[in-house]
C-alpha cells in the first residue's frame, strides 16, 4: 500500500516552527509518510495531492489573505488532501483558522501534541477541528528545535515563554506565564549536530525573548547560568557567538555592570537589540513593562560604555498614548540618539490577538511626530515597518 503524503508548506517566515514539529517527530513515525515540501512560490503539487495527504502550515496574522488564497485553489482543484495549521495566529485566535477552512487546527505549542496527532491520522482517528494543547508543558530538552527538511538550521531557542506581561505582547499567555530554559547540554547537542551538518559554519545565534535572562527565574539576570551559557559556548570551540541580537533581544534592567562585564569578552555581536518601547514613564506604566524610564537610559549608556551599538525598539501609537507621551518619545529618541548614537527599530502599535491590548485601538499619532520620524528615517536612523502598520490592524482580520 502507498504511504500517505506528509506536505510541508516551506515559507522563509515559518522555518523556524515547522522545524521545531517535524524535528519532534521520531523518524521512525515520519517513515510511515511520503514526506515532500512545497517551497515558496513553488507550483501546487496536484499531482501529489491525488493520494491520501495531509499539507501542514503555520504562519501568522499577516499572511492570512495569502493562506486563504491557496486554501480556495486547493478546494476548486478537488484533490484528497487535508489540511492542518499551527503557528502563531493559530494559537492566539484558533476560530479565525478554523474558519479558513483547514481541517485541523493546533493551538499552543506543538512538539508534544503533532507526533501524537500524527499517529491519529495515520489510523484515521485524528479529530477534526481545533486542538487546544497544553500550554506551558513543552520541555525544550526533548526536541532539537529544528528538522533537516526545512533546509534551515535556525538560531537556538535557549529560553521559551517570559515571566513580565507587558500589555502588548503575546508571549506571557501563548506560554501560560512560564519561563523554561533549554539545558547547557541539550545546547551543546545541538551545536555538535550543527557543525556536524555544516562544518563551516561560524556564527551561532539564539532565540530568546530575553538573552540575558538565561538560566533565571525570569525577573533578575542568573550570573552563574549565563556565565556556564559562555563557557559552554566557548569550550565547544564556537567562533561567533551572539547573544543579545536579533532575534533575541534584551530587556533594559538586564542590562547591569555585572551581566555587562560578564558577556562583553565572549560576544562577537557588535549589536545588542533592547526594547524599550517609550520614553516616558506614565506610559511605560500603562504597558506595564516594569521598568523605569532611567533604567533604559542606564541599560543604554552601559551598552556603548561596553563598545556595542544599540538598536532600539519602541512603539509609537499605542492605547490612551497622548500628543504629550509622543512628543516626550520622539524628544527621548532624539536625546538617545544624539548621547549615544543609538540605532532606532521603530513600529506603530498593533493590537495583537492573545495580548491583554487586543481589543484597543492604535492611538492617532501626531502629524509632527510622524514628520520627525520620517526625518530620523530619511537620516538612516530609524528603521521599521511603522508607517505600514498605521491603521494596519484594520484590514489584516478582513
Ligand atoms: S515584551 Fe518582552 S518582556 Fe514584555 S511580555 Fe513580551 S517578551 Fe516579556
Amino acid at each position: 500500500m502507498n504511504k500517505p503524503n506528509l506536505i510541508i508548506r516551506i515559507h522563509n517566515y515559518n522555518k523556524v516552527s515547522l522545524g521545531a514539529i517535524i524535528g519532534a517527530c521520531p523518524p521512525a513515525l515520519l517513515g510511515n509518510f511520503n514526506l515532500l515540501t512545497w517551497i515558496s512560490d513553488e507550483p501546487t503539487p496536484l499531482e501529489a495531492l491525488s493520494s491520501r495527504s495531509l499539507i501542514v502550515y503555520s504562519f501568522m496574522l499577516p499572511h492570512i489573505p495569502q493562506v486563504r488564497a491557496e486554501l480556495e485553489k486547493l478546494r476548486q482543484a478537488d484533490v484528497k488532501a487535508e489540511t492542518i495549521a499551527g503557528g502563531s495566529q493559530a494559537t492566539a485566535a484558533p476560530e479565525s483558522i478554523s474558519e479558513l477552512g483547514f481541517d485541523y487546527t493546533a493551538s499552543g505549542e506543538c512538539e508534544d501534541f503533532f507526533p501524537q496527532f500524527l499517529s491519529e491520522w495515520l489510523t484515521g482517528s485524528a479529530k477534526k477541528g481545533i486542538h487546544q494543547t497544553a500550554r506551558g508543558q513543552v520541555d525544550l530538552d526533548r526536541y532539537p528545535g529544528f528538522s533537516e527538511i526545512t533546509g534551515y538550521l535556525p538560531p537556538i531557542e535557549i529560553s521559551r515563554g517570559c515571566k513580565f506581561g507587558c500589555m502588548f505582547c503575546g508571549v506571557p499567555k501563548l506560554y501560560a506565564g512560564t519561563l523554561r530554559h533549554r539545558s547547557l547540554a541539550g545546547i551543546e547537542a545541538i551545536i555538535k549536530e550543527y557543525f556536524r551538518l555544516k562544518p563551516t559554519r561560524k556564527r551561532i545565534k539564539f532565540l530568546s525573548s530575553n538573552a540575558f535572562a538565561y538560566g533565571s527565574d525570569g525577573r533578575q539576570p542568573n550570573l552563574t547560568a549565563l556565565k556556564e551559557l559562555l563557557e559552554m559556548l566557548k569550550a565547544v570551540g564556537v567562533p561567533e557567538i551572539n547573544l543579545g541580537s536579533f532575534p533575541s533581544e534584551v530587556r533594559p534592567d538586564f542590562v547591569t555592570p555585572e551581566v555587562m562585564e560578564l558577556v562583553t569578552p565572549y560576544l562577537s555581536n557588535k549589536t545588542i537589540v533592547m526594547g524599550v518601547q517609550t520614553g516616558s514613564n506614565s506610559m511605560l506604566k500603562k504597558m506595564n513593562r516594569l521598568h523605569t524610564r532611567e533604567q533604559s537610559v542606564n541599560a543604554i549608556s552601559l551598552l556603548r560604555a561596553h563598545g556595542f551599538q544599540p538598536h532600539i525598539d519602541f512603539i509609537i501609537g499605542n492605547p490612551d498614548e497622548t500628543d504629550e507621551d509622543q512628543f516626550e518619545l520622539i524628544d527621548f529618541m532624539e536625546e538617545m540618539l544624539q548621547k549615544y548614537q543609538v540605532r532606532i527599530h521603530m513600529h506603530a502599535f498593533v493590537p495583537l490577538p492573545a495580548t491583554p491590548w487586543e481589543n484597543k485601538l492604535q492611538s492617532p499619532i501626531n502629524d509632527k511626530v510622524k514628520r520627525r520620524l520620517r526625518e530620523l528615517e530619511q537620516a538612516g536612523v530609524l528603521d521599521g515597518w511603522w508607517e505600514n502598520h498605521i491603521g494596519y490592524f484594520r484590514t489584516a482580520k478582513g
